[in-house]
C-alpha cells in the first residue's frame, strides 16, 4: 500500500490540473490517493475519474484553513462527499476574504519594494477566489525577488514576516463539523508546522478529540524526518490514527514528490484502514 493522502492541483495552489496530478501520483507508485485542495472541492470528480481509469484507489479530500488560538491550522478531510451542501457552503465562506487579503498583501509588498505583486500573482491563479500566498511566491521567484518559493516565505510571506497579512479563517469546530456532515474523517495536517507551545498543542489535540477528531498526519512532505518521529510519538500518546501524504504542489517546489515518502511506523494505525 502506497497511500498519498495530501496534495494540491490548480483548483487551489498546485501547478497541475487534477487529471495531471492523478497521472503523476500513479507514475510515482501511489495505490491509494486523495487530492486535498485548499478550501475547495471543485477538482474532486475529475480526480476520482482519472484515478479510477488508472486503477488507483481514491478518497475524496479537502484541506480546510482554520484559525485556532490566533494561528493558522490546516485540517484535512478524507473520504468526504464532495457534493455535500453543508461542506460546499462552509468552504465558500472560508474562501471569502481571500481576494481582499491578496490585495492587502500586494499593497504591503509594494511598500517593501515589490511592485505589482497582486496583478502578478493573479496570473498564476486559475480560480481568483482561491488566490494564495503560494501564487505570490511564484510571482516573486519569476521576477527575481526571491531565489525559491521557500525563500519568498522565509523573507516576505511567512507568518509574522514583513509581507504577512494576518487573516481569520474558519473555526476548528466548524471545519470538523463540515467534514463530518460530508461523511468524512478530519485529520490535523502537518502539526509540526504550527508554532504553538506544548500547552497549546495539548489544548489543540484535546479540543480536536472532543470534536470527534481521530487522526493526525505523521509522515508528510511538510515534516522533517525528525518530525516523523516526534509526531509518531504524539499519535501514540493521544491514541490518534496516522496519515501520510506528500503535500505535493509543484515540480521542484516541495521536499518530496507524490508517492515517495517513507512508510508510517508499523505500530501506528493508518487512518485509511477503515476504508479498505
Ligand atoms: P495561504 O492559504 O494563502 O495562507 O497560503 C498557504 C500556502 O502557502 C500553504 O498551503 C503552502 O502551500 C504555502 N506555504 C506556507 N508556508 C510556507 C513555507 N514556509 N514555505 C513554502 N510554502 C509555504
Ligand atoms: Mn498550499
Ligand atoms: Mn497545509
Ligand atoms: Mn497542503
Amino acid at each position: 500500500m502506497n497511500a498519498d493522502l495530501h496534495c494540491h492541483s490548480t483548483v487551489s495552489d498546485g501547478q497541475f490540473a487534477p487529471a495531471d496530478v492523478a497521472r503523476r501520483a500513479h507514475a510515482g507508485g501511489v495505490t491509494l490517493w486523495a487530492l486535498t485542495d485548499h478550501d475547495e472541492v471543485g477538482g474532486q470528480h475529475e480526480a476520482r475519474r482519472v484515478a479510477e481509469e488508472l486503477g488507483m484507489g481514491y478518497l475524496a479530500g479537502v484541506e480546510i484553513s482554520v484559525t485556532w488560538a490566533s494561528r493558522t491550522v490546516h485540517v484535512v478531510g478524507l473520504n468526504i462527499d464532495p457534493d455535500c451542501q453543508a461542506l460546499i457552503d462552509g468552504l465558500e465562506r472560508t474562501r471569502n476574504g481571500r481576494a481582499a487579503r491578496a490585495e492587502a498583501i500586494g499593497e504591503l509588498l509594494e511598500t517593501l519594494g515589490v511592485p505589482n505583486a497582486y496583478e502578478g500573482a493573479l496570473k498564476y491563479v486559475s480560480n481568483p477566489d482561491m488566490i494564495s500566498r503560494t501564487h505570490f511566491a511564484r510571482f516573486m521567484v519569476e521576477h527575481g525577488y526571491a531565489k525559491s518559493t521557500q525563500d519568498a516565505f522565509t523573507r516576505f510571506l511567512g507568518d509574522g514576516k514583513p509581507g504577512y497579512i494576518a487573516h481569520r479563517w474558519s473555526k476548528l469546530t466548524d471545519a470538523v463539523r463540515w467534514i463530518q456532515q460530508a461523511g468524512g474523517e478530519a485529520v490535523i495536517a502537518h502539526p509540526g508546522r504550527y508554532e504553538y507551545t506544548p500547552v497549546e498543542f495539548d489544548a489543540l489535540f484535546g479540543e480536536f478529540i472532543e470534536l470527534g477528531g481521530k487522526a493526525i498526519e505523521v509522515v508528510t512532505g511538510s515534516h522533517t524526518p525528525d518530525q516523523y518521529r516526534e509526531y509518531a510519538d504524539v499519535a501514540r500518546r493521544f491514541g490518534f490514527e496516522a496519515s501520510r501524504g506528500s503535500d505535493f504542489h509543484a515540480a521542484g517546489e516541495g521536499r518530496v514528490d507524490l508517492g515517495s515518502l517513507p512508510p508510517l511506523p508499523s505500530d501506528l494505525k493508518p487512518v485509511w484502514e477503515r476504508w479498505l
